[in-house]
């Protein structure tokens, strides 16, 4: 029975896949090797390793013991052939585009991302001569419409930014293969606990490791998983050259947080699910978007899509606009007005007051950042607390 065939549970997994004991001595947590360079033994030994045909560490930026542990456990969460660790999420997705794409060639992208990997389309990307088109990927046809005889990548990000909107990734899998297009999906606000788009036709997944794999706020570090032969050419190519590799001591952190993964996120769905049921119903709450409510547009394809649950990002409008949402970020006191997601605490940040203040607001509402938008991401506390922190919160706002 190969392992593919016999998957054990994600908690199982979580913990035992890409360990074993020590081998020098016995120890069952991974060793930190912190060293940069390895003794090759011989020159026979060497010049082998040298010409692939035998493997051994050489160079920590060619490969790392630890690193390469963390990588197997995130490989196998999401059912991946391989993955590969780099030094931040944006150096996987930058790793992860620059497999695929060359000058002249077009990506088509969900314009719901993170606005750092809209920045390197538009800017890194777009110097190197690659164009993206960005299209409302919540309807796939307008994917479809959108590739052109150049077009090497289709790239998503579900739930996206701002709004948690979905793309559903099947049909435009589906699209990308009858094309002959490659497709990478960053995966960073579901986790693999929640949705694993390989299963579901996507190619190449990415994640900003920093959020819930690392789940502790102290590590900065990003994932590339999928097929074997494309995680090679991205190690051996951009993310070597570029140099964007992930430290062996972030790997050592991200192989301790990723033990919990599984029960960290099933906490994050169940008390995001509970706080947004409860946020829709309060007084000061315009609207609440959560892919695990039936009130959300999609709420039929994230049942669909995300088997594990819907993830602990919540998004809310306020009734009381900017002023509102400022007295609600000076008015918290167990959520941090903070960036950032995925962390046991809670964070909370209203863009329009912080992060897209200095936005026109034409510009920020085309973006969906309406003057009252909320975004939560919800930790690990006691859900009551959280309401009662939020409650208070909302009480001064209005
Ligand atoms: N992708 C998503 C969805 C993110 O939210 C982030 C960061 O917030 C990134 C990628 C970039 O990750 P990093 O900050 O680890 O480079």
């Amino acid at each position: 029975m190969t392992d593919r065939e016999h998957r054990l549970g994600i908690h199982t997994t979580a913990i035992h896949a890409g360990e074993a004991p020590d081998e020098a001595t016995g120890a069952l947590v991974p060793p930190l090797h912190l060293a940069t360079t390895y003794h090759l033994g011989t020159a026979e030994n060497s010049a082998a390793i040298f010409s692939g045909e035998k493997s051994g560490y050489v160079y920590t930026r060619w490969g790392n013991p630890t690193v390469a542990a963390f990588e197997r456990k995130a490989a196998a969460l999401e059912h991946a052939d391989a993955a590969v660790a780099a030094a931040s999420g944006m150096a996987a997705i930058a790793s992860a585009i620059l497999t695929i794409v060359k000058a002249g060639d077009h990506i088509v992208s969900a314009s719901a991302i993170y606005p750092s990997t809209y920045h390197l389309m538009v800017t890194q990307l777009g110097s190197l001569g690659i164009e993206t088109t960005f299209v409302d990927a919540t309807d796939s046809s307008n994917v479809e419409r959108a590739i052109t005889p150049e077009t090497k990548l289709i790239y998503l990000e579900t739930p996206g930014n701002p709004l948690l909107t979905l793309c559903d990734l099947e049909a435009i899998a589906g699209i990308a293969r009858r094309a002959g297009i490659a497709t990478i999906c960053d995966n960073t606000f579901a986790s693999p606990v929640n949705q694993r788009p390989l299963e579901l036709g996507i190619d190449t997944v990415v994640h900003s490791a920093t959020k819930y794999f690392c789940g502790h706020g102290d590590a900065v570090g990003g994932l590339v998983a999928g097929r074997a032969a494309f995680i090679e050419r991205c190690f051996t190519e951009p993310l070597r050259y570029y140099g964007g590799i992930m430290a062996p001591f972030t790997a050592y952190l991200m192989l301790r947080g990723t033990i919990t993964l599984p029960l960290r996120v099933q906490r994050h769905n169940a008390n995001a699910l509970h706080l947004a049921g409860w946020l829709e119903q309060h007084p000061a709450v315009a609207r609440v978007s959560y892919p695990g409510l039936p009130s959300h547009p999609q709420h039929d394809l994230a049942r669909r899509q995300m088997p594990g649950g819907f993830g602990g990002m919540v998004c809310f409008d306020l009734k009381g606009g900017v002023a509102a949402g400022a007295r609600l970020m000076n008015a918290v006191r167990i959520c941090s007005l903070a960036v950032s997601l995925g962390d046991a605490r809670s964070l909370i940040t209203h863009p329009a007051s912080t992060t897209h203040s200095v936005v026109s607001r034409e510009a920020r509402l085309a973006q969906g950042v309406t003057d009252g938008l909320v975004r939560l991401s919800v930790g690990l506390e006691d859900v009551e607390d959280l309401m009662a922190d939020l409650d208070a919160g909302l009480d001064s706002a209005t």
